[in-house]
């Protein structure tokens, strides 16, 4: 069995701020819009408050309620524990009564089917970590909702998605992320072959990648590289797109309401 892995001098290096820390939201923002990643992650500006947006709470206490069933293998605990952060008053947008509240017990139980579907010898819920390249400047924090070595020996690690749409580039990307994840978390041997699986508990589909450590390296290359056009970047032009509207700076961003009224003129 692989041990949960121990702090390292790379991971020390990391936590220090020597390396150039970059995670998968950090990634795509910057790709989407380079104007919505100095607002996040450069301005220093404080963050515009929570809309109260209920899909949000309905997908952290599904998450918190697979985690929960991965630990304990009993339904009745992942249902427990949806409930009780679905009663908190700070939850109350998808709280009792709700339509929102249905659908995450709607989205839990299409879980716990798939739970009981995983030939599992070993399971882990919720990976996090570091991953460091000191020989790339960069730390990737890189995390996966659930890893199981599956009957056979082969591996798998699971992104559940609760939302009604995703890009499928954007998707592929956060597997790959996770998948460092759990070769470094786990300490996989370099010939192990990993199924990555995105599995959305609202449409039942899954998304498969198989990895190698080749696809691992290839991520890190990646990063770096991308993490090197971060770092390169000085001026930040905003972007207008689909991606505005779910955009917490919108109400402060320019661009978007020229973007906005040119459309309206068309
Ligand atoms: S509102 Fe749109 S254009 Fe403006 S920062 Fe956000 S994503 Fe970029």
């Amino acid at each position: 069995m692989l041990s949960k892995g121990t702090v390292t001098a790379y991971d020390a290096r990391a936590m220090s701020g020597v390396l150039f820390r970059i995670n998968h939201s950090k990634v795509q923002c910057f790709l989407r819009c380079t104007k919505q990643y100095w607002y996040r992650y450069v301005s220093g500006l404080a963050w515009p408050p929570d809309p109260g947006a209920p899909a949000p709470v309905v997908g952290k206490g599904v998450h918190r309620a697979m985690k929960v069933l991965c630990e304990t293998g009993e339904p009745a605990d992942g249902r427990a524990e949806l409930d009780a952060y679905l009663r908190m008053p700070a939850h109350a947008r998808a709280g009792p009564g709700t339509e929102w509240h249905a659908t995450a017990f709607e989205l839990f139980e299409a879980g716990c089917a798939a739970h009981a579907t995983i030939e599992s010898e070993w399971s882990r819920p919720e990976l996090d970590t570091w991953v460091p390249s000191v020989r790339r400047g960069i730390a990737v924090s890189a995390r996966a909702d659930r890893a199981d070595r599956l009957r056979g020996g082969r591996w798998q690690l699971i992104d559940w998605k609760t939302g009604r749409w995703e890009l499928d580039e954007t998707v592929d990307a956060q597997l790959d992320i996770a998948h460092l994840a759990l070769r470094t978390q786990l300490r996989l041997p370099r010939e192990a072959e990993v199924t990555a699986v995105a599995w959305n508990l609202r449409s039942g589909d899954r998304r498969v990648r198989q990895l190698t450590r080749d696809d691992a390296a290839a991520t890190m290359e990646r990063m770096a590289r991308v993490a090197a056009r971060m770092q390169a970047t000085t001026e930040w032009e905003a972007l207008p797109g689909p991606g505005c509207v779910l955009c917490e700076w919108r109400e402060q961003c320019d661009a978007a309401a020229e973007a906005e009224a040119a459309a309206a003129e068309w």
